[in-house]
């Protein structure tokens, strides 16, 4: 983006401290003094406060939240180092607070929404394994060290040279000691106030495995909780951090607060995934796993994001845990952050609908179909599988770096294969109409996250592969888009068999293939996605959160 140049141009030049960790600064420059520019980079972010009705917790529960957010600072701290290095030698030395801001959102000095291009000068481009590796490794010797140290490749390690310049691993516990032992200190005095036997005995394992790094108890824990109404995630969780390998796991916490009206409405969805599993379009070797039995799917608001999931496009749905063996064992948790669904709907979406959509199917875009197309999306994570039939071991493990954009590919579009079939079996009552008009402003919307996310990946990906399709098209008087209802089923199928089986083949190259084909940004869709950004419409959302907006 041009302006994007401009900003850069302002920033000045920086000057970084020296760092063990790796940090992929540049050469350190001389440092240029301020510019008092207005930076209009941070226009792409709308800005949201998150509360709730607290009035539903209890004394106890209220008292817990100051001490989980302080837990959840922690894992700002360690997503900072993990994603970028020293954030206070980067953030002292911008002295446009505007960009500072800015730099905040983006946990570095790289755009998030931007492919992470670097938007402060003298900065080199962003490493595609972050902070976790060194920046000189090479793929070739890492995989030729993991051969004698698997733990390089475990999700809690971070990656260095030892005093003979081999890697070695250097498990989070240790390496961010003093952030995980303030964090499980803080989640251990939270499960002393725990009144929900559930809560409390997730939260004790939790802050034990913070400081031993084994997480899978806890995970289990957190599967068994039932009827708490206060709620955290917090830990390394998600791998989309790491562009190397998809291997490393970023700190992140969220405070959560359950909605009940909501969650019983959901509940009964969880259930239905074993015959929906059974209807896949795809052949029957490709869904020869049970999804688990025991899932569930909540409503909540959030109360507080730190760390990875606050960083560039905010999370509006969870679905943990990650580790397969419990995924298999209890299935997952799908919880459905309806405050900020509602803040993106509201100052998002609509108005991307009013500029890109057709204008006798805007109507058809609805909260409840963005509600529950996202609730699909997270509840088709669990259907396909979780092992290749080939013997490359796990799906995640085969595909790499592309596994996150394949995964979020598969859960979009089994997603609205979901809808389809609730509502034929009527079992969901909503025009299928809304759900599919929904779903194509929704791409637009993701797209903008760009391709350094992974849903911004999937989300283009689907996008050209539904448009070779003719699920939907472009009229040029108007520069809209409409659904065509009698392609999009058979879009929706075929896209369903595509990925279930590349995923199911766990062929790396098939699927680099796949991506390489359809991945691909034309000069049309960029510019109508230029006409959002002049518009003014935001792409994401920061938030307003703590104990202050909340009144604690
Ligand atoms: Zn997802």
């Amino acid at each position: 983006m041009p302006r994007l140049l401009s900003i850069a141009c302002l920033a000045g030049l920086l000057l970084f401290s020296a760092c063990e960790t790796g940090t992929p600064a540049e050469e350190p420059t001389p440092m240029i003094t301020d510019t008092a520019a207005e930076s209009n980079l941070l226009d792409k972010y709308t800005s949201f406060t998150l509360t709730t009705d607290l009035s539903t917790l209890t004394e106890n529960e209220r008292a817990m939240i100051p001490l989980l957010i302080e837990a959840g600072k922690a894992m700002n701290e360690i997503f900072w180092m993990q994603a970028y290095g020293d954030s206070e030698a980067l953030l002292s030395e911008i002295a446009d607070p505007n960009l500072r801001r800015f730099a905040e959102i983006n946990y570095g000095p790289w755009d998030r929404l931007e492919a992470n291009a670097p938007f402060i000068d003298g900065v080199g481009p962003k490493p595609a394994g972050a902070n976790y590796y060194p920046v000189d490794m090479t793929q070739e010797e890492f995989e030729a060290a993991v051969e004698a140290n698997p733990d390089l490749q475990s999700l809690y390690t971070m990656v260095r040279r030892g005093d003979d310049g081999a890697l070695t691993a250097i498990p989070y516990h240790e390496y961010f000691a003093d952030q995980m032992q303030r964090a499980s200190e803080l989640v251990k005095q939270a499960s002393e106030l725990a009144e929900d036997p559930g809560l409390k005995q997730y939260l004790e394992l939790r802050a034990e495995a913070l400081v031993t790094g084994e997480y899978f108890e806890s995970d289990m824990a957190w599967m068994d909780m039932k009827d708490n109404t206060l709620d955290v995630v917090i830990g390394p969780i998600e791998t989309y951090e790491d562009q190397i390998f998809g291997y490393k796991a970023a700190a992140e916490a969220y405070v959560l607060v359950k909605d009940r009206a909501w969650s019983d409405r959901l509940a009964r969805y969880a259930a239905l995934l074993p015959d929906l599993q059974t209807g896949l379009p795809v052949a029957d070797a490709y869904k020869q796993e049970t999804p688990g039995s025991d899932s569930d799917l909540g409503a909540y608001d959030a109360i507080y994001y730190a760390g990875d999931c606050n960083a560039g496009s905010k999370t509006i749905a969870i679905n943990l845990p990650n580790d397969e063996r419990v995924q298999l064992e209890k299935g997952t948790r799908r919880l459905q952050l309806k405050n900020a669904m509602q803040a993106k709907f509201d100052k998002i979406l609509i108005p991307i609908a009013g500029i890109l959509i057709a204008e006798d199917q805007r109507s058809h875009v609805t909260f409840d179909a963005f509600f529950g197309n996202t609730m699909f999306h997270e509840v088709a994570h669990g259907l396909g599988i979780k092992n290749t039939i080939s013997g490359n071991g796990t799906v995640r493990e085969a595909l790499r770096n592309h596994a996150s954009a394949i995964e979020e590919g598969k859960a979009d579009v089994l997603g609205l294969y979901m809808v389809t079939k609730l509502i034929e079996q009527g079992e969901w009552d909503a025009a299928l109409m809304d759900h599919y008009t929904t779903f194509l402003a929704s791409i637009f919307r993701s797209i903008r996250f760009g391709t350094s996310s992974a849903h911004g990946r999937a989300n283009l990906i689907r996008f050209n592969f539904f448009q070779e399709m003719g699920a939907f098209s472009r009229d040029e008087a108007t520069g809209t888009y409409r659904i065509n209802p009698d392609n999009i089923q058979p879009a929706i199928d075929a896209l369903s068999e595509k990925i279930l089986t590349l995923q199911g083949d766990g062929d790396y190259d098939a699927v680099q293939a796949f991506v390489d084909q359809y991945q691909q940004m034309t000069p049309q869709l960029q510019a109508d996605l230029d006409r959002l950004a002049s518009a003014g419409i935001p792409v994401d959302i920061v938030f307003e959160q703590g104990t202050d907006v909340l009144g604690l």
